[in-house]
């Protein structure tokens, strides 16, 4: 079923930066309208569950161990075409690569410590969703 909402978190880099409220802005000021919102603390356990598909490449226990450093935001997001559009304001994974005016260029530090993860299907988007949120929170 296709949807028009997908997921997010901001990562542990962009939250020990102070810039959660910069990149909830730049969300906001995409068209998106802010549908679930909670910081968390994730164990490795729990990131590495939520990274599941990654489990064979090569940088997975990095990932795991960067995702559970510290605090990250999870949101759900509403917007037509919600997945494609916010992996357009997110810019490429590297920020290296990421266009102008995208969230990775402005405050990504490196292809692991890219300042925010984006759904990449309608299916993703509401296992992902439903990972960190209960049906009465996503409203
Ligand atoms: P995300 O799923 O977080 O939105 P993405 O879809 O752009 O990112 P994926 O290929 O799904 O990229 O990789 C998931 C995450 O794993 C990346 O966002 C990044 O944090 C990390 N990652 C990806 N490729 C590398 C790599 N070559 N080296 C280190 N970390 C990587
Ligand atoms: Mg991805």
């Amino acid at each position: 079923m296709a949807t028009n909402r997908t997921f997010t978190m901001i990562k542990p880099d962009a939250t020990q930066e102070n810039h959660i409220g910069g990149i909830l802005s730049m969300i906001e000021e995409g068209g998106f309208r802010i549908v679930s919102l909670k910081k968390v603390l994730l164990t490795p356990e729990r990131a590495g569950q939520f990274y599941e598909v990654h489990k064979e490449r090569p940088f997975y226990q990095d990932l795991v161990k960067y995702m559970s450093s510290g605090p990250i935001v999870a949101a759900i997001l509403e917007k037509d075409n919600a997945v494609a559009d916010f992996r357009t304001l997110i810019g490429a994974t590297n920020p290296a690569q990421a266009a102008e005016g995208t969230i990775r260029k402005k405050y990504a530090k490196s292809i692991e410590a890219n300042a925010v993860h984006g759904s990449d299907s309608d299916e993703n988007a509401q296992i992902e969703g439903n990972f960190f949120f209960t049906a009465d929170e996503q409203f």
